[in-house]
């Protein structure tokens, strides 16, 4: 099982834990249950993608915060 930390919004694969679950995840992020089931997505397999943001995704919102201002963000 893995944890993949994958940008929501351009899909590129941030890193990746090569151990850990769903709720691993959750405990490591500190996400109550509704904010994990937005951002924790559990594969079939087991394995756990977390959606956050890269670098550039990052950058383009500090540049247009208009556009993703309905947005929620892990830092
Ligand atoms: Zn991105």
């Amino acid at each position: 099982m893995a944890i993949r930390y994958r940008c929501r919004h351009c899909e590129t694969e941030i890193g990746r834990l090569p151990f850990g679950s769903a709720d691993e995840a959750r405990t490591l992020l500190r996400l109550g249950e509704e904010e994990a089931e937005e951002f924790i997505l559990e594969g079939e397999d087991g394995d756990a993608t977390v959606q956050c943001i890269c670098k550039d995704c990052e950058q383009s919102l500090d540049r247009f915060p208009d556009y993703y201002s309905l947005q929620k963000w892990l830092q």
